[in-house]
């Protein structure tokens, strides 16, 4: 129905959580997959084999997106092994919540280097390529918090919101070679990264204030994803989809 069967699409940080949903939707509706991954090669190496069966290529790649060489390889890469890059999916991200008077340096470095530079480094590499394929679907994920802000969240939601910035920018420098650029916006949702608050009083309260009284599942972001890189967006760009329930 989405009308992907045949397209490539890279994803960072496709080993977990949002980009593993990611893969797996996109595998399913018939793409070719590559995709990255850092500390997790065991879940990466998993993923890869569970997919095995759907009759489609599924590559995963160590590479950190926050290093700007190692992009520019990985992107030349999977052109090599591929022959082209339809969908990006600039996923990877972190959190290292402090409040700024507790904040480190380095912890505001790493978060705009994973959550910010990465977004900058790969959409660099596939600008060319798409450029010259005279189309292209580009999807950066944002989060409801770099609209909103956040208490503890400081440098995520700078982060958040610089890819946003970032977004909006891209579409309208690239639009005109028929290439889209969007960002998803996700609320709360139930991956790695928010273990530690799933469950508890707070949790419970936070979910309270959510219209559909739940957190959202990593499928939930990736059928927004699908739909984005799919032709079912085909007259979308520049635009946050915010799935926040
Ligand atoms: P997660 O479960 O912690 O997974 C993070 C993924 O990013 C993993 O695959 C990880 O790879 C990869 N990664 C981390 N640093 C990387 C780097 N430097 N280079 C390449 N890959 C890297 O996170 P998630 O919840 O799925 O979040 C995915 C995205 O959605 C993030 O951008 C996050 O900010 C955003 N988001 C999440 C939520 C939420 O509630 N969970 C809400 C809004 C937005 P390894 O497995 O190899 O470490």
């Amino acid at each position: 129905m989405s009308n992907i069967s045949g397209k490539i699409a890279l994803v960072t940080g496709g080993s977990r959580g949002i980009g593993a949903s990611i893969v797996e939707h996109l595998v399913k509706e018939g793409a070719d997959v590559a995709f990255t991954y850092l500390s997790s090669p065991d879940r990466a190496t998993a993923l890869v084999d569970q997919l095995q069966s759907h009759g489609v290529r599924v590559k995963a790649y160590q590479s950190n997106a926050s290093d700007h060489t190692q992009c520019k390889d990985l992107i030349a890469q999977v052109i090599q092994d591929f022959g082209k890059i339809d969908i990006l999916v600039n996923n990877a991200g972190i959190t290292r919540d402090n409040l700024l008077v507790r904040m480190t340096e380095e912890q505001w470095d790493d978060v705009m280097a994973i959550n910010l530079k990465s977004v900058f480094n790969m959409t660099k590499q596939v600008m060319r390529p798409m450029m010259k394929a005279k189309s292209g679907s580009i999807i950066n994920m944002s989060s409801v918090i770099g609209e909103m802000g956040n208490a503890g969240q400081s440098s995520y939601a700078a982060s958040k919101a610089g890819v946003i910035g970032f977004t909006k920018s891209i579409a309208k420098e690239i639009g005109s070679r028929n290439i889209r650029c969007n960002a998803i916006a996700p609320g709360f949702v139930e991956t790695d990264m928010t273990s530690y608050l799933q469950e508890g009083e707070g949790a419970e309260k936070y979910k309270a204030g959510i219209p559909l009284q739940r957190f959202a599942s990593a499928a939930d972001i990736a059928n927004t994803a699908l739909f984005l890189a799919s032709e079912m967006g085909n007259y979308i760009t520049g635009q946050v989809i915010s799935v926040c329930g």
